[in-house]
């Protein structure tokens, strides 16, 4: 693991930094910083070791994130859906999928990326709407709308959601298919221009009687909700975890870096010697330190299998949503003007950081998702 976090530190210095402010003032997808991973062999990060992969779990994908997040939240977001949809495509993979999907993946030539989302379902993102007809022996049509599909237009597949179209089906009969970019019916809506994630490209996606072959199918028929918690939730999770850490730790380094630069004229005291403002950084690290320490723990118990690990996974995105804005949010205060300043990093961080708690699974449902297990109540219940 040394050997890729250090690859990806050098890509997120000499790529992915020094293009996060045009990818964020222009709303430009992170094409050089993905790119750039790809290229370095990370394309199966979480393709597991016998298919040729990189083998790293949730773990591994909290902490690439959490370094690509310092740099940059938007490449880090986009990188992190690729691993989540590799992960959910490696998951119960054929010989078929390996050869088409996951070989390209490994290789650096195909980005892939997960579509759940729907307007009619919203934050209940494990309900889709959209249908999965078995129309021949050889094909389904998918028939649907998704929205903020991260990556969207520049992803090579789509690993997307669906629920049986046939009413004898039983309910709530999930799926989960691959659909390639340039299959017929896909069509986008506008351009992405959202008030933060700026470099996502998460535009709505309409599917409209796209004919998928069957063998693009992910496991069985009605897997889907074994995927949402066993591969989708924890790595996603993580994903995201990793990237809104990145952005406190970003935020804490502007906050150090500005206590110890900033000098007096009429003293020559700087800020760093006020015990006041010692006590608030040593708060915020405080903060932020035992937060990334969840992190890391619920990310290693899930991947060495402890059935208890789904609490601790679901609370971590909670707790670093919260982290994030509170941190952005108290470094805007504790660098004075100079956070308001045309050009000042903070604003994105800030722009950034806010969409951490409405990302699916959102910061309530989470909270009410450990409760429940808590309570030996079903997840998905009442
Ligand atoms: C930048 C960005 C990138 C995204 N990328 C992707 C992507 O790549 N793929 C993808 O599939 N989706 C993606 N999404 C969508 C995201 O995951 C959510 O689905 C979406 O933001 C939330 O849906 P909504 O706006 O309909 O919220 P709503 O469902 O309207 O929810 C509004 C509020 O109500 C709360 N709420 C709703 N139900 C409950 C409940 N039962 N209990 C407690 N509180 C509840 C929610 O927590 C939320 O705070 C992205 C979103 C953003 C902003």
């Amino acid at each position: 693991m040394e050997s890729i976090l250090e690859r990806v530190q050098e890509i997120a210095k000499d790529v992915v930094a020094p293009n996060a402010s045009a990818v964020d003032q222009e709303g430009r997808w992170p094409e050089s910083g993905v790119r750039a991973l790809l290229d370095a062999g990370l394309g199966g990060l979480t393709v597991p070791q016998e298919l040729g992969g990189l083998g790293q779990g949730s773990f591994g994908v909290a902490q690439v994130c959490e370094i690509l997040g310092q740099a940059c939240a938007s490449t880090a977001m986009c990188f992190g859906m690729h691993c989540v949809g590799s992960a959910v495509l490696s998951a119960k993979a054929t010989p078929d999928q390996r050869e088409r999907y996951l070989l390209p993946i490994i290789e650096g030539r195909h980005l892939t990326t997960l579509s759940l989302s729907e307007a009619g379902t919203g934050s209940h993102f494990y309900i889709p709407n959209t249908k999965l007809e078995a129309v021949s022996p050889d094909f389904y049509r998918v028939t649907g709308k998704k929205t903020f599909v991260t990556n969207a237009a520049y992803a090579d597949s789509y690993v997307i959601s669906t629920v049986a179209a046939d009413p004898d089906a039983p309910t709530g009969q999930f799926s989960c298919i691959v659909i390639r970019n340039h299959a017929e019916g896909l069509r986008w809506g506008p351009p992405w221009d959202g008030l933060g994630m700026r470099g996502n490209s998460s535009r709505a996606l309409h599917l409209d009687q796209v004919m998928v072959p069957r063998n693009d199918l992910l496991g069985e028929e009605g897997d889907q909700i074994w995927y949402v918690f066993q591969v989708v939730a924890p790595y996603f999770l993580m994903a995201m975890s990793g990237t809104y850490l990145g952005i406190a730790s970003a935020a804490l380094e502007i906050a150090r870096n500005h206590l110890i630069k900033r000098h007096y004229s009429e003293s020559g005291s700087s800020l760093a010697e006020l015990p006041v403002l010692q006590h608030r950084l040593g708060t915020l690290w405080g903060m932020l330190e035992r937060t990334r320490r969840l992190a890391y723990h619920a990310a290693a118990s899930f991947d060495a299998g402890d059935p208890d690990a789904l609490p601790a996974v679901f609370t971590t995105k909670a707790e670093v949503a919260e982290c994030a804005v509170e941190m952005v949010n108290e470094v805007m205060t504790l660098t004075g003007g100079m956070a308001y300043r045309e050009g000042s990093k903070l604003h994105q961080l800030l722009r950034d950081a806010r969409a951490a708690h409405v990302m699916a699974p959102t910061t309530d449902l989470l909270r009410v998702w450990t409760g429940r297990t808590l309570l030996g109540r079903p997840i998905l219940g009442a």
